[in-house]
C-alpha cells in the first residue's frame, strides 16, 4: 500500500500506475473521446461497483467506440442495475467454500488462499463484484490461521494465490508469505491467479522476478486476457520474462457477449496467448453474478462457438469451456 509515509524512492513504478489508475467515469469518457450522454448511467453504477482501470489498459481501446471490447468488460452501464431474478450475489458458493479465514477449499488437493480483496481493474462481469472480501480475505495477522490450515491438510499439493488479485499486493507483504509456503512441506505447487501481467504489465518487474526465483515451489501463473487487443508489446514483453524465470504460464478467459462471443475472436486470443508463451487453460462460462446478466452467452451458443474453434486450432490452443457449479468437486466441463 501507498500511503503518505512511504518515501517516493521505495514506490516502485507499477505501484504508481496503480495508484493512477482511471477511476472517475468523466475522465475515462473524456480520454476516450466518447459520449458525455454516458456519464449519468456510468456513475450510478459505479456507485455499486467503482470504476476502475489502469491507464495503460485504457490506451490499448480504440477512441470513439462505446462498443470496444476491453472497454465493455470496465465501463459502468446502466444495465447493470435491472433486476435480473436468476442473477446472485455469490452464485458460485463461495461463502459456504470459506475453509478458514481467507481460505476457500473446494477441490481436492488444491486450496485457494484470498490474499486481497484489491484490484487493478474492476471487470464489470466478475463474479467477485459482490463478494465481501474486506470480511473474508487474509489479513497480514490471519494469515496465521490460513496458513495453519494449509500446514494441517496433508492431501494439499498445490496452493493458489487468488483474490482479489495476489499481486496487487507488495513484495515486501507477499515476501513473507511465500517465505511460509515454502516451508509447508507437503505442498509442491504455487499457483497465482492475477489478471496484473495483462492489465498493469509494469506489474512484472526485477523485484517479483526475484521473489518467484526464491520459492522451492514449482510455479504456475495463470493469468486472465478476453480479447486478443489485451496482449500488446508490454504485455508480451513481460510474459516472455515469467516465461524465460522458469514460470508455467496459462490463461482463463470469461466468455462476454460483445466482447469474445465469436470464434473467430476467440482463435485470435489463443494465438496472441501462445505468441506470449501462454497457453489457453478454461473458458469459463459467466458466473450468474448479479449485475452481470447482459454479458452472458448461454449454453448452446457456447458450444457451437468452441466446435468452429476446434476445427480452427490445434489441440493445445483450444481452452475447455467450463461452468463453475456450487457443490460440485470441480469444474464442469460443457458441450
Ligand atoms: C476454480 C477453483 C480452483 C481451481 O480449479 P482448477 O480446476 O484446479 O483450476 C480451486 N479452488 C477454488 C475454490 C476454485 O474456485
Ligand atoms: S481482476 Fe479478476 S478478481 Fe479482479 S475484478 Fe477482474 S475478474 Fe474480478
Amino acid at each position: 500500500m501507498i500511503t503518505a509515509k512511504t518515501p517516493a524512492r521505495q514506490i516502485s513504478a507499477w505501484q504508481r500506475e496503480l495508484a493512477q489508475a482511471i477511476t472517475d467515469p468523466a475522465e475515462l469518457l473524456r480520454i476516450l473521446e466518447l459520449d458525455p450522454a454516458l456519464l449519468p448511467a456510468a456513475r450510478t453504477a459505479a456507485a455499486r461497483f467503482p470504476l476502475r482501470a489502469p491507464r495503460g489498459f485504457v490506451a490499448r481501446m480504440v477512441k470513439g467506440d462505446p462498443d470496444d471490447p476491453l472497454l465493455r468488460q470496465i465501463l459502468p452501464l446502466a444495465v447493470e442495475l435491472e433486476p435480473t431474478p436468476n442473477f446472485l450475489a455469490d452464485p458460485v458458493g463461495d461463502r459456504a467454500a470459506v475453509a478458514a479465514a481467507g481460505v476457500l477449499h473446494k477441490y481436492h488437493g488444491r486450496a485457494l488462499l484470498l490474499v486481497t480483496g484489491a484490484c487493478a481493474v474492476h471487470c464489470r462481469y466478475c463474479f467477485r463484484r459482490e463478494f465481501p472480501y474486506a470480511e473474508s480475505r487474509a489479513s497480514a495477522d490471519a494469515w496465521r490461521s490460513a496458513l495453519s490450515y494449509l500446514a494441517d491438510d496433508a492431501s494439499l499439493r498445490e496452493v493458489i494465490l487468488s483474490g482479489g488479485d495476489p499481486l496487487s499486493l507488495s513484495d515486501r507483504r507477499l515476501s513473507p508469505l511465500l517465505a511460509a509456503l515454502d516451508r509447508i512441506p507437503h505442498l509442491e505447487r504455487l499457483r497465482i491467479h492475477s489478471r496484473q501481467p495483462i492489465v498493469l504489465p509494469e506489474r512484472v518487474d526485477d523485484g517479483l522476478l526475484d521473489l518467484l526465483a526464491r520459492t522451492r515451489l514449482r510455479r504456475v501463473l495463470v493469468v486472465h486476457a478476453n480479447h486478443p487487443r489485451e496482449i500488446d508489446g508490454r504485455v508480451r514483453e513481460a510474459l516472455k520474462r515469467l516465461a524465460a524465470a522458469g514460470v508455467t504460464l496459462f490463461n482463463q478467459s470469461v466468455l462476454l457477449r460483445g466482447v469474445n462471443d465469436s470464434a473467430a475472436t476467440l482463435v485470435e486470443l489463443s494465438e496472441a496467448l501462445f505468441a506470449a508463451r501462454v497457453l489457453p487453460y478454461y473458458l469459463h462460462l459467466l458466473d450468474r453474478v448479479r449485475g452481470a446478466a447482459h454479458f452472458e452467452v448461454k449454453e448452446p451458443e457456447a458450444s457451437a462457438i468452441m466446435k468452429v474453434v476446434r476445427q480452427r486450432l490445434p489441440g493445445y490452443l483450444v481452452p475447455r469451456l467450463v461452468r463453475e457449479q456450487p457443490g460440485q468437486p470441480a469444474k464442469t466441463p460443457v458441450g
